[in-house]
């Protein structure tokens, strides 16, 4: 036995290379915003998850800098410790309060307020229900939680129904989940049904709105504000690290819910707690979502736009459905994928090919900001006309 214990990860490098799976990070050079220097060239930013433009606004920077200045860089240690700082609770304050939710409680991502909240929820005899399209984080919670999971089709209610009447009555408790915004796709997941189901078969229901959350609903409180929900029993997951223009996640609940979780989420237990900078730019973010509706109004008079555009001038592409700033271009397959991506860098236009493992079929993903002006969509529209009309 002399054989290298290591040399199947070169092995297994070269099959990710051939089947045109391999990934690598590319450079960012100056602030974030509508238009970035990617590895020294300016493009136009079709790829960043900060949908409001909060992410290099000054009133965040001014938060974060001040933070800094009065409690230092670090948190020092976990929540429970040494950790714990008044700006975390006006944090989660302000964020129960857009949700309009009893409490909330912030952790240092939302991958890690996905994992701490489905494994402080469920265990061994319980039963999960996760779509097939969820994040990572829901689908790793679901894992490390020790449940029973089952995916259902992407979105299916009917296929959830029979499901939960074969499997309901064989486990102690139940747990949906579901991403709002599906991040990859940009649809939305059918939420008043999702509750009904819930309720009907005594099931608790966790909703990720990750993408949603400060975009979608009048006031920015997400999907469920956008459906209607507000005042639900359910659980409320999110990012601050997208429209908010900082790091950090949370879950948004009931007092009991979120005072549970404090005492069984590992994840919010034994980490570090959140930065001074981050909490205070997050902080920052949360006012300016609840006293700027009209960057919302740009962010979708801009989707309004883009959709308007490809409409009239590119009627054979492909879009995956969508209700949402983040639109799909459907391709044959990855290797497509890439050199139309390729060519739109070429072009000036950062937007990126999205291939499988991260999804079924390979796609080029755009999200929208609401700092875009018209003459960035212009230019896309125009690129890719140029590229599949020559
Ligand atoms: C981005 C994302 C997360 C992870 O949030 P981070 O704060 O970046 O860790 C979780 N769920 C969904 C649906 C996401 O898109």
């Amino acid at each position: 036995m002399n054989k290298n214990p290591y040399a199947w990860i070169e092995a297994s490098l070269e099959t990710i290379h051939r089947a045109n799976w391999y990934r690598s990070v590319q450079t960012v050079d100056s602030l974030p915003g509508a238009t970035v220097l990617l590895s020294g060239q300016k493009v136009i930013n079709f790829a960043s998850n900060d949908y409001l433009g909060l992410a290099a606004d000054e009133r965040l920077q001014s938060a974060a800098i001040q933070a800094i200045q009065a409690f230092g860089t670090g948190s020092t240690g976990s929540r429970l410790l040494s950790g714990h700082r008044q700006l975390h609770r006006e944090l989660e304050q302000a964020i129960a309060s857009t949700k309009q939710t009893e409490d909330a409680v912030v952790f240092s991502s939302g991958y890690l307020a996905n994992l701490g909240a489905i494994t402080a929820l469920v265990g061994k005899r319980d039963l999960i229900f996760s779509d097939q399209y969820n994040h990572s984080s829901l689908k790793n919670g679901a894992i490390l939680s020790a449940a029973t999971v089952m995916e259902y089709p992407h979105c299916d209610i009917s296929a959830l129904t029979a499901k939960l009447n074969q499997e309901r009555q064989k486990y102690r408790r139940c747990l949906i989940l579901t991403d709002s915004v599906f991040s990859m796709d940009g649809d939305l997941c059918p939420l008043p049904e999702l509750l009904n189901l819930a309720a009907e078969f005594s099931c608790m229901l966790l909703i990720d709105e990750a993408h949603a959350t400060g975009v979608m609903g009048k006031m920015g409180g997400g999907c469920v504000e956008h459906f209607g929900c507000t005042g639900s029993d359910l659980i409320q997951i999110g990012t601050l690290s997208k429209a908010l223009g900082s790091l950090g996640g949370y879950v948004a609940g009931s007092h009991h819910l979120i005072d549970f979780l404090r005492n069984r989420a590992p994840s919010w237990i034994y980490t570090t707690a959140l930065s001074p900078a981050d909490t205070a730019a997050a902080l920052a973010a949360m006012k300016i979502v609840q006293q700027e509706p009209e960057r919302r109004q740009q962010l979708w008079a801009n989707v309004d736009y883009l959709k308007q555009l490809v409409t009239e001038n590119l009627p054979n592409l492909k879009i995956l459905p969508t209700e949402s700033p983040i639109l799909c271009f459907q391709l044959p397959d990855a290797a497509t994928a890439l050199t139309v991506g390729q060519k739109l860098k070429e072009a000036g236009i950062f937007a990126p090919a999205i291939r499988p493992p991260t999804v079924p079929t390979s796609r080029i993903r755009i999200t929208l900001m609401a700092i875009h002006e018209p003459a960035h969509i212009d230019k896309l529209v125009q690129t890719l006309c140029d590229i599949f009309y020559v």
